[in-house]
C-alpha cells in the first residue's frame, strides 16, 4: 500500500506549527507548535489524536533542533518521521510571487525562486526556507511540497492587481498586489459553495478571513478576482496589530515631520497599529468585553474595524456584480457574532442580513447565519489551512506518482 500520511509544516521566524494528517479518511494524527525558537525558554506543545497534550519547555536554539524535537515527539506516538507511512511533507510558503500558481514539488530551482522573493517577503520567506531545508535534511528521500499563500490570488486580473504607479518602476521592483491567506480563501470559498449545495464554478462569494491578520477576497466562480492584502500583508482591513489601508503620504509625513526611520514606521504600522494601536488590545474577546462595559476607546476601535469591513463588502459586491454568499472565517470571523452582525447591519438593500438566533448560536462546521429567505447567504465556514495544504500536497505527489 502506498503511504497516505502528510506532515504539514508552517515555519515562522521563531515558531513552527505542524500537523500530521492521514489522507485516507482525513484523520488528524497529531497537532503541535514550537514557539520562541532561539530564546532561552522555548516551548513545545504536542497533541496526539487521543488529545492528551504534552508540553515541554527549554532551550531550542534553531529550526533544526525544533524539527528534531517535533520528530522525537511524533516518534513517541509511533508516528516518527522515518515512518514508511509518510507520503510527503507539505510546507506553507507565504510568498510565491507570480510564478507559483499551484502547489509545487520543491527542487533546487524552486528553492532559488523562493529565495529570490525574499525582498518582497522579508519576514516570512526566510523562515519558510529554513523549515524546508531542515525537513529535507531529515528526510532527503521524501517529496517536499510548497503550498503558497499567494497562489490562489494569481488569477486576479491586472486591473485589480496593479497599483496605479509608474509601470516601469513597479515592474523593476515587482510591486503589485499579490494577496495572502490564499489557502484559506480557496478552501473557504469552496466549502461555502458546498454549503449552498452548488458547484464552486456557479457561485460568487465574498470571503472575510478575520484572524489576527485579516483579509477579504472576491471570488467569482471559484477564481479570485480581488483581494485586500497587497504587496505585503499590511494592506486592506484593520487587523490585530496592522493598520491596513492608509494614505501612503502618512509615511512621508512620519519621516519628514515625525523624524521616524523606515524601520520604525514599519514596526509602527505592522506591530503597533490596528486594534492594538487604537485601544491597546488586539483580542476581539477583550475588546467586546470592554465595549460592553462602556469603554469608549474600545468602542471606537470596534467601530473603525467594522467601518473598514463594510467598505470592503460593498466594494467586492460591486466588483462581483452578483453575490451569492458573504462568508466569515478565522478566529474573529468564526467566533465573534457581534462582528458579523455589525458588518452586515444596514446592508439589507444589498440583500444582506443575519438571523439573530442563528448568528448567536454556535456550531462546529460550516453553517448559514442569514434568514431562510435571504437573497444573499451569510455563512460561517471554519477555515482549515493545514487540511488544505495536506490535501494539495497529497494530490500532487499522488499525481506525480511518487508518494514517499
Ligand atoms: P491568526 O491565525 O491570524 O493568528 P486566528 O485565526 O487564530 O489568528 O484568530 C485569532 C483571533 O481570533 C484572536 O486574536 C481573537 O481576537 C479572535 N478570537 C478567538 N476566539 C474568539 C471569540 N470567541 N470571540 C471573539 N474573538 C475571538
Amino acid at each position: 500500500m502506498s503511504p497516505t500520511r502528510v506532515l504539514v509544516l508552517n515555519s515562522g521566524s521563531s515558531s513552527v506549527k505542524y500537523q500530521l494528517l492521514d489522507m485516507r479518511g482525513g484523520a488528524r494524527l497529531a497537532v503541535g507548535l514550537v514557539e520562541r525558537i532561539g530564546e532561552e525558554k522555548s516551548r513545545l506543545k504536542h497533541t496526539p489524536a487521543d488529545g492528551g497534550s504534552r508540553e515541554w519547555s527549554g532551550s531550542i536554539p534553531d529550526h533544526e533542533s525544533a524539527l528534531k524535537s517535533v520528530a522525537a515527539e511524533l516518534a513517541k506516538d509511533g508516528l516518527g518521521l522515518d515512518s514508511e507511512e509518510l507520503a510527503a511533507i507539505g510546507h506553507r510558503v507565504v510568498h510565491g510571487g507570480l510564478r507559483f500558481t499551484e502547489p509545487t514539488v520543491i527542487d533546487d530551482a524552486v528553492l532559488a525562486e523562493i529565495e529570490r522573493l525574499i525582498p518582497v517577503a522579508p519576514l516570512h520567506n526566510p523562515a519558510n526556507l529554513t523549515g524546508i531545508r531542515t525537513a529535507q535534511g531529515l528526510r532527503p528521500d521524501l517529496p517536499q511540497v510548497a503550498v503558497f499563500d499567494t497562489a490562489f490570488h494569481t488569477t486576479m486580473p491586472e486591473s485589480a492587481a496593479r497599483y496605479a504607479i509608474d509601470v516601469e518602476t513597479a515592474d523593476a521592483h515587482r510591486i503589485r498586489r499579490y494577496g495572502f491567506h490564499g489557502t484559506s480563501h480557496a478552501y473557504v470559498s469552496r466549502e461555502a459553495a458546498r454549503l449552498l449545495g452548488r458547484a464552486p464554478e456557479d457561485v460568487n462569494v465574498i470571503v472575510l478571513h478575520l484572524g489576527n491578520g485579516a483579509s477579504a477576497s472576491a471570488v467569482r466562480g471559484g477564481r479570485c478576482v480581488d483581494t485586500s492584502m497587497g504587496l505585503t500583508p499590511l494592506e486592506g482591513l484593520v487587523m490585530g496589530t496592522r493598520s491596513g489601508d492608509l494614505d501612503p503620504a502618512v509615511i512621508f509625513h512620519l519621516m519628514r515631520v515625525g523624524g521616524m526611520s523606515a524601520d520604525e514606521i514599519d514596526t509602527l504600522l505592522n506591530k503597533r497599529s490596528g486594534l492594538i494601536g487604537l485601544c491597546g488590545d488586539n483580542d476581539m474577546r477583550e475588546i467586546r468585553r470592554r465595549v460592553d462595559a462602556g469603554d469608549e476607546r474600545a468602542r471606537l476601535a470596534f467601530d473603525i474595524y467594522i467601518h473598514r469591513l463594510k467598505k470592503y463588502i460593498g466594494a467586492y459586491y460591486a466588483v462581483l456584480g452578483r453575490v451569492d454568499a458573504v462568508v466569515f472565517t478565522a478566529g474573529v470571523g468564526e467566533n465573534a457574532a457581534a462582528v458579523r452582525e455589525a458588518a452586515v447591519a444596514g446592508l439589507e438593500g444589498l440583500g444582506l442580513a443575519v438571523d439573530g438566533e442563528l448568528n448567536a448560536g454556535r456550531g462546529d462546521g460550516a453553517r448559514l447565519v442569514s434568514p431562510a429567505d435571504a437573497r444573499v447567504a451569510v455563512a460561517v465556514v471554519p477555515t482549515d489551512e493545514e487540511m488544505e495544504i495536506a490535501t494539495q500536497t497529497y494530490a500532487l505527489v499522488k499525481e506525480s506518482g511518487n508518494p514517499g
